[in-house]
């Protein structure tokens, strides 16, 4: 029996893992469920999957919370920052699921490294803010980092019984988002509405904001630079708009290996949790006649400055990934209470970039406190654009 703390459950990626649990009652179990607000569903899920743990956002939500349950449930409820950190290191947690969305992200993972918990990594945002110190983390502390976003369990499987130093790119895949085909002039009529739907996979509002401005790739890149200890110029990005391959990696040989399926999270999330075990989920593989071709290009600089803007963070590294993020996520926010149109997220993210004075080898504490300046800063920017 393995023993999940899920962080984020009431997500897109919570709310998958628990089928997968759900389908293997005699194999995974939930010791503790975290999530910010949507108490209905979270209560649902501690009525089915019966954690010691339950975390919500604010005291007055844990008392919603106590409330909406039945009387006789034994289950601990919690709030706040203590309380993810409980949920993160619960004693009998064997793996902690991280799919909260954005910075809020980092600190529990890192606690949960500290605990000595194996990591299914969904938050992507955790490495980017602080890739350095958390892999630094992990090694210290001997636990494995199994990656959940597709493109890194791809990667990751790929790299799987093959020898690091015989690598010699990564080939991350995307499919260019919902605006890969529009002209750059047409940018300016895209609403929230447009912005959200996205062509291959279904997914929480801020990863699917930046994965129609590609900023999702940029955070990928940075990410697969820290997972797979690889410079900024052997990761590749691709675009392929099938979403069948989910990346590959170019060995020195002139080889490519590359991990297809469909574009379901569910089988990430169950490699993570299970891997080098494939657990039947149920998911057929990709039906290849009738899929057809393939298709594949690169992606268009210009058009998507989110993703140049990654890269450029990536190659500079230090505190200015964590720049990057935290501006992106604030202009995601201001983009979806339609504070700014479209163009306002790469510009707020660009200003705040150019305002930031670089700071080297940075402590978790410089990230923290880059972090803050950073969503001022892009705030201070947002007021300027909306204004
Ligand atoms: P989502 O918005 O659907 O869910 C986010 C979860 O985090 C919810 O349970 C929410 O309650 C919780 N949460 C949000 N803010 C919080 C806070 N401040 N403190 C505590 N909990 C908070 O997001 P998602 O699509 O499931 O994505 C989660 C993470 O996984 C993101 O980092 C995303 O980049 C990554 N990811 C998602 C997908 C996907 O297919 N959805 C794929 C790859 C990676
Ligand atoms: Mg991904």
């Amino acid at each position: 029996m393995k023993n999940i703390s899920i962080l984020g459950s009431t997500g897109s990626i919570g709310t998958n893992a628990l089928t997968i649990v759900e389908r293997f009652p005699d194999r995974f179990s939930v010791v503790a469920l975290a999530a910010k607000s949507r108490i209905d569903l979270l209560a649902r899920q501690i009525e089915q999957y019966r954690p010691d743990v339950a975390v919500v956002y604010t005291e007055s939500l844990a008392k919603e919370l106590k409330q909406r349950l039945p009387a006789g449930i034994p289950v601990r409820i919690l709030h706040g920052e203590e309380g993810y950190r409980a949920a993160a290191t619960h004693g009998a947690a064997d793996i902690v699921l991280t799919a909260m969305v954005g910075a809020a992200g980092l600190q529990p993972t890192l606690d949960a490294i500290s605990a000595g918990k194996d990591i299914a990594l969904a938050n992507k945002e955790t490495l980017v803010m602080a890739g350095e110190l958390v892999m630094k983390a992990a090694k210290d502390s001997g636990v494995n980092i199994y990656p959940v976003d597709s493109e890194h369990s791809a990667i990751f499987q790929c790299l799987a019984g093959n020898r690091r130093q015989d690598m010699e790119r990564i080939l991350l895949t995307g499919s260019g988002g919902p605006f890969r085909k529009w002209p750059k002039k047409r940018f300016q009529e895209i609403t929230v509405e447009d912005a959200l739907n996205h062509p291959n996979w279904s997914m929480g509002r801020k990863i699917t904001i930046d994965s129609s401005t590609m900023m999702n790739k940029g955070l990928e890149v940075i990410e697969a630079s820290w997972l797979f200890g690889v410079a900024t110029d052997r990761i590749q990005v691709v675009i392929h708009p099938r979403s069948i391959v989910h990346s590959m990696v170019a060995f020195k040989d002139g080889s490519v290996i590359a991990q297809l399926g469909v574009p379901d999270m569910k089988g990430a999330i169950a490699y993570a949790l299970s891997c080098p075990e494939r657990l039947d989920i149920g998911m057929p593989a990709p039906d290849f006649p009738d899929i057809g071709a393939l298709e594949f290009g690169a992606p268009d600089f210009e058009k998507f400055p989110c993703l140049a803007m990654a890269f450029d963070a990536c190659q500079t590294g230090h505190s200015l990934p964590a720049v990057l993020n935290a501006s992106n996520e604030i202009a995601v926010a201001a983009f979806l209470d339609r504070q700014i149109p479209y163009a306002g997220i790469p510009e707020t993210v660009r200003r705040t970039m150019e305002k930031h004075v670089l700071i080297k080898d940075p402590s978790l504490d410089d990230l923290f406190a880059t972090d803050m300046w950073a969503r001022r800063t892009a705030e201070e920017e947002i007021k300027t654009l909306s204004g």
